[in-house]
């Protein structure tokens, strides 16, 4: 028989990480919930030209796609982000504006796997469609702080830019492919062919050949216009009212052609150079309008869930939780009693487990220690005939007998000590 695993760049989550991820998802649930954000679900493949929408430049449209025919002989990929799915939505939808919804999900990218890199990683993120206030700006990146934070993280750094309005990324992107080509000979074999396909993105280089060309690059800021430079000093001046600590850095841009004014990124100085990101996002324009709406601003993040939780196990931060039942079920007799009086705890809101199989008393207690339960009830013949249970704290030595008429009441006493 071939021994089957999972597939390169996927894993399988199991407990305690899996409590660990719901609870993730939990947290962030709860911080953008309460700025007014609704959980969208959009289908994990769509039509490949919703995706193709991103821009033919960017990699992960050109060459991390995981698209196929279907039986139906529609060309379709699997969403390697949600930002398209949800401009999509909102073109298929008309939600009344500004639209405001957060999701979390698998995505997939066909990219050589690595720690912190993967083919099928999970994203939480945020999108609100509909307005270019910059208080929105603030918001969105105040989010995104505000949820790290509450992980429990501590060292994560904000840096954020402005890519100005689309004439000032063309004419700047202009700029920048003069720039690099005179310099051509210096820059990374790989930086080489960005620079053809998107001269923004050599930026992104962390190639050692290109920093010191990418250091002496010229700055966005000197292509921007005004509008765009008052919308950049409006969202910083409402970043430092609300306390988000930032830096400013003109080398920070985005991949995705649709990207303007506002690009941000969260970095973890815990982590190993090539995946400090750990996450980012920015405001868009167009991208609604390519795919069929009107005319639309928007502004979202996404947070990769890996990332974070590898900065959250370097920080120490954010345990998984404890996965454990309360209490354990000992029995004996002939089976049927655990059954009832699991059913009964579980009805009382005591989460209950026990052992199968009708063996000895050493290996069912043996069973309890390792469920982590923090009570044991055992009934054997004696206790059968009594009509009672005897309750046995897993932490002391000691255990004592309780009518079972007394049952959840004596249980609870334990528990909520
Ligand atoms: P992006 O959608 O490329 O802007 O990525 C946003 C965040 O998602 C990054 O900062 C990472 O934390 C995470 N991410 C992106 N690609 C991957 C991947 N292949 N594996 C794990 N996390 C990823």
């Amino acid at each position: 028989m071939p021994e089957f695993k999972t597939s390169p760049g996927t894993r399988d989550i199991l407990a305690p990480d899996s409590g660990r991820w719901r609870a993730f998802q939990d947290v962030f649930a709860k911080t953008v919930e309460a700025a007014g954000y609704t959980l969208i679900i959009p289908p994990m493949f769509e039509d490949l030209d919703v995706f193709l929408r991103l821009g033919e430049a960017t990699e992960v449209v050109s060459k991390e796609m995981y698209d196929f025919h279907d039986k139906g002989g529609r060309h379709v990929a699997l969403r390697p982000e949600q930002t398209a799915s949800v401009c999509r939505a909102f073109v298929e939808h008309r939600p009344t504006t500004p639209w405001k919804v957060w999701y979390a999900g698998p995505n997939f990218r066909y990219e050589k796997p690595q720690q912190g890199r993967y083919r099928q990683f999970d994203q939480v993120g945020i999108e609100a469609l509909g307005t270019d206030d910059p208080f929105l700006d603030a918001e969105v990146i105040g989010l995104g702080a505000k949820f790290f934070s509450n992980l429990g993280l501590t060292r994560v750094k904000l840096s954020v830019n402005t890519l100005g309005d689309a004439g000032d990324r063309a004419r700047y992107s202009q700029v920048l492919f003069e720039y690099f080509s005179r310099h051509e000979s210096t820059l990374s074999s790989e930086s080489r062919a960005t620079l053809a396909r998107n001269p923004l993105r050599v930026l992104d280089s962390k190639r050692k050949p290109d920093q010191e060309l990418i250091a002496n690059a010229p700055a966005i800021r000197d292509t921007i216009g005004g509008e765009a430079k008052a919308h950049f000093e409006s969202v910083l001046g409402a970043l430092e009212a609300l306390n988000v600590p930032y830096q400013v850095n003109n080398r920070l841009v985005r991949g995705l052609d649709y990207y303007r004014r506002t690009t941000f990124e969260f970095v973890s100085t815990v982590l190993e150079s090539a995946h400090t990101a750990i996450g980012g996002g920015g405001r868009y324009d167009g991208l609604v309008e390519a795919l069929g709406g009107p005319a639309t601003p928007g502004i979202g993040f996404a947070l990769g869930l890996d990332r974070t939780l590898l900065a959250c196990d370097a920080e120490g931060a954010f345990a998984a939780p404890k996965n454990t039942v309360e209490v354990f079920v000992v029995d004996t007799v002939d089976g049927m009693h655990a059954q009832t009086i699991c059913n009964l705890l579980r009805a009382s809101g005591v989460t209950a487990d026990r052992a199968y199989d009708l063996r000895s008393m050493k290996a069912q207690m043996k069973a309890a220690d390792r469920s982590g339960a923090s009570v044991a009830l055992i009934i054997g013949p004696g206790e059968a005939q009594n009509s009672t249970i005897t309750l046995r704290p897993m932490n002391s030595g000691e255990q004592y007998s309780i009518p079972r008429s007394d049952l959840v009441g004596e249980v609870l006493k334990v528990l909520r000590r």
